[in-house]
């Protein structure tokens, strides 16, 4: 009896330890439309203080004025990848314009940073998967759409955002508002206290 208490005892340590296993499930937070020349520094030094890495899909027109906000996002460590020169529809397009969109902005980020886009956001979300094959991109979209741009309400972008977050979201945010940099910054601390281990948008999509 007291050696099948033993064994007993040790199943429930060994369940328990499994149960111990901290979780960590993986998040990401994507910043549309940069770079800014006030808002994009101001979100870099938010995710340096919470140590998180972020995926920044830049305009072509916005790289081509604040070069100096794109280094530093490359400098930091975080993921870049491309949302188009003008902001367009590719599908609204013809191929090869739409091609020109997408390719300016990775030439222009490989002469800033020493390195191209693999990733693609299209604008609107519209995407045309015969761009996909001609120039091996890789669409990235997402999953919780904070609806920032819509509100300076910093309550509730963080309340939604939280609420709605699950393992492998892709959070889509704009480092263009005063308003985003806060709602960023309790979101961060939030999940975090919750468990979720910030990463670059190419981890989740791997996964
Ligand atoms: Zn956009």
């Amino acid at each position: 009896m007291e050696k099948f208490l033993t064994v007993c005892a040790a199943l429930i340590l060994t369940a328990g330890m499994w149960s111990a296993e901290p979780e960590t499930r993986k998040i990401a937070l994507t910043f549309d439309d940069g770079p800014h020349p006030v808002y994009t520094e101001e979100m870099l030094k938010v995710l340096e203080q919470e140590q998180v890495p972020a995926t920044f899909f830049l305009l072509g027109e916005n790289a081509e004025q604040y070069g100096e906000q794109v280094r530093m996002i490359a400098a930091q460590g975080h993921l870049i990848g491309n949302h188009t020169w003008r902001h367009v529809q590719v599908t609204s397009l013809p191929k090869e314009e739409a091609e020109e969109e997408i390719l300016a902005v990775s030439s222009l980020v490989e002469e800033l940073t020493g390195n191209g886009t693999s990733y693609v956001r299209p604008p609107f979300g519209i995407w045309d998967p015969e761009l996909e094959e001609e120039l091996d991109m890789i669409p990235v979209l997402w999953t919780i759409d904070t609806l920032d741009w819509t509100t300076q309400n910093v309550d509730w972008i963080v309340e939604k955002t939280v609420q709605d977050a699950g393992e492998n979201d892709i959070i889509l945010m704009h480092d263009s508002y005063e308003s985003t940099v806060q709602a960023a910054e309790r979101i961060i601390r939030r999940l975090k206290a919750e468990g979720f281990e910030f990463v670059t948008v190419d981890q989740v999509i791997m996964d």
